[in-house]
């Protein structure tokens, strides 16, 4: 139960909410699937008075856009898997999210942007979505920006929004890509550790470790040439700098596997190429 008054807002344009945003600066929380913000009003670990609900404005359909695809903020994980233009055109994606733990409960709530949003170093989606060079379409005062996923997140838990912006859309170019996935957690039903994203696209090759810092952390690789294990290690270890700890597991441990989990995910990508 929410113990403190809560004032509701349903906005049908991105112009309306952008300004009960800024009215209640401070004050608001936008509300996606509800399955972080909801639990932290609840257990009082975040104080709002009004809570801003996307749902008026749609946001919740997987469509081409030209060379893009655009994912809506309201789309869900179970909405994503079942899309036939994710499957078809970023696997990769569909990939992820089947990984994601919680159920068929959180899969029909919860959506990736959210998890964007919300910020947790260790959740899936914000690493993958940087490892397939994806942009958030961010609605503000200003109108609209598009931010490149790589670089929205500033610390663990905090993103580039200003006040009055929210996330409208993920949009990924609709082009080749040959990728690799890896992670590491505890048992099946757990969160994450460290993440690996290995993502090919024409000239250019990363892997994108999540769950490593507080932010994603992409690693350029040659495109062509096969980089072997020790050399990726060595890439991976000089691209650290301050590894995240938290209950899961210390640092020092993320630090000592991110080079194996980056190589699987890499070596993976091998069996997908073309
Ligand atoms: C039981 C359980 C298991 C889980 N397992 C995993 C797992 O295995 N892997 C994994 O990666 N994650 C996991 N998660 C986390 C899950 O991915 C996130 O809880 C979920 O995606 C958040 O999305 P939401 O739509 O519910 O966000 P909400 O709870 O609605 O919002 C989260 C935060 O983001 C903000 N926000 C939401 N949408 C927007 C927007 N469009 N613009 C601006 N701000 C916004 C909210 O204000 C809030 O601060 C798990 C969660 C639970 C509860």
């Amino acid at each position: 139960m929410i113990r403190t008054p809560l004032q509701y807002h349903r906005p049908a344009t991105a112009e309306e909410t952008t300004a009960l945003l800024l009215e209640h600066d401070g004050d608001v929380a936008v509300l996606g699937g509800g399955s972080q913000l909801l639990p932290q009003l609840t257990r009082g670990e975040l104080t709002v008075s009004h809570v801003v609900d996307l749902r008026g404005m749609g946001l919740c359909d997987i469509a081409t856009e030209g060379p893009d695809i655009v994912i809506g903020a309201l789309i869900s994980y179970r909405d994503l898997l079942r899309s036939a233009l994710v499957g078809d055109q970023i696997p990769h994606l569909a990939r992820v999210a089947r990984g994601v733990t919680g159920g068929r409960q959180l899969h029909n709530a919860a959506t990736p942007v959210g998890a964007v949003c919300f910020g947790m170093p260790g959740t899936d989606m914000p690493a993958a979505f940087a490892g397939l060079g994806a942009r958030y379409r961010v609605h503000g005062p200003t109108g609209t920006r598009e931010v490149p996923a790589a670089q929205f997140h500033v610390d663990a838990y905090r993103t580039v929004l200003g006040p009055g912006e929210f996330v409208e859309a993920a949009v990924l170019a609709a082009t080749p890509r040959v990728t690799g996935y890896c992670k590491v957690k505890h048992s099946a039903g757990s969160w994450p550790i460290v993440t690996a994203t290995y993502c090919r696209d024409g000239e250019s090759a990363a892997v994108t470790l999540g769950g490593l810092q507080a932010v994603p952390l992409r690693v350029p690789l040659p495109s062509r040439a096969e980089v072997g294990e020790a050399e990726l290690r060595d890439r991976v270890d000089a691209a650290v700098t301050e590894p995240w700890s938290d209950v899961l597991a210390p640092g020092r441990y993320r630090a000592r596997i991110a080079g194996t989990v980056a190589h699987r995910a890499y070596r993976e990508s091998w069996e997908n190429r073309t």
